[in-house]
């Protein structure tokens, strides 16, 4: 079978690390062309692509604050000066700032709409106008259970969350007609370094509550996107799938 996701360039936002890294890799791996983003983490950056090879220069990395809306403009187009037209886009930059509600900052609020929500509208104003006039193209947005059914301390991170169902949903209305895809994941509890970070009677704690026993990893949600980013999905517009061991279910 043709490999449809050869030579198309994506563009991962926040491929530094975890959940991002991973998608950049199976992109990579899949033939596709691959411009990730990191916002801090350079030499975490530099190191996914010399851990690929980068045979014949097929991923990039970009330095980008997806909360800045003027530099984002600037940088698509420096991107497709490098490396070409962007084919899709994988919105996965996000943070969490947990908290009680009533102990909850302003500041804490704000930095996670700012970037959760805020960054997702930036760069698909920026990538989607492009797409549009091409005719072609699909954006995945990385949602999260936690948007789903509401999750206890993270007022901040479930609301930008269920925010990026909605316009996951709009945005594939609007879009449809033009023949650009618009779909989410919304991953369960995936082992990454935040994760790791918690002691491990909260892990076993966590793990009871999954019908699956056991988090998932960031190779699973790559392979939805995987999915999402192939013409495998061409039909499917508006969705967002779920990736948690049956935790929703
Ligand atoms: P990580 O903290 O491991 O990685 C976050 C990435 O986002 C990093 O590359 C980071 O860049 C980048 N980033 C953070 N802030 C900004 C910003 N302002 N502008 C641009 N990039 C930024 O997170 P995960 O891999 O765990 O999560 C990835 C996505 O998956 C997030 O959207 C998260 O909400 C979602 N998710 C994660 C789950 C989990 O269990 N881990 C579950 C459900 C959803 P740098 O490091 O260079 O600063």
């Amino acid at each position: 079978m043709k490999n449809d996701l050869k030579d198309k360039l994506f563009l991962v936002t926040g491929g530094s690390k975890g959940i991002g890294s991973a998608i950049v890799k199976k992109l990579y791996e899949s033939e596709a062309r691959v411009a990730f983003t990191y916002n801090n983490n350079q030499i975490a950056a530099e190191e996914i692509i010399s851990s690929l090879g980068n045979k014949n220069n097929r991923v990039k990395c970009y330095k980008l604050d997806v909360r800045n809306y003027d530099d984002i403009e600037q940088l698509i187009t420096l991107i497709e000066d490098e490396m070409g037209e962007i084919y899709g886009l994988v919105n996965n930059a996000g943070i969490t700032k947990d908290g009680a509600f009533f102990r909850m900052q302003p500041s804490d609020w704000n930095d996670v709409i700012n970037t959760n929500l805020n960054g997702v509208f930036n760069v698909t104003k920026s990538f989607g106008g492009r797409a549009i006039r091409r005719g072609a193209g699909k954006i995945i947005n990385i949602s999260s259970v936690s948007g789903m059914k509401g999750s206890q301390g993270q007022a901040n991170y479930a609301s930008s969350k269920a925010a990026i169902i909605s316009l996951t949903k709009t945005l594939a209305r609007e879009f449809a007609s033009f023949g650009v895809q618009v779909n989410a994941v919304a991953p369960g509890f995936i082992a990454t370094e935040m994760v790791d970070a918690m002691p491990d009677s909260a892990k076993k704690k966590i793990n009871s509550m999954i019908p699956m026993k056991r988090m998932g990893n960031s190779e699973e949600v790559a392979s939805a996107v995987k999915f999402l980013a192939s013409s495998e999905s061409n039909y499917i517009t508006g969705h967002t799938l779920v990736i948690d061991g049956g935790l929703t279910a």
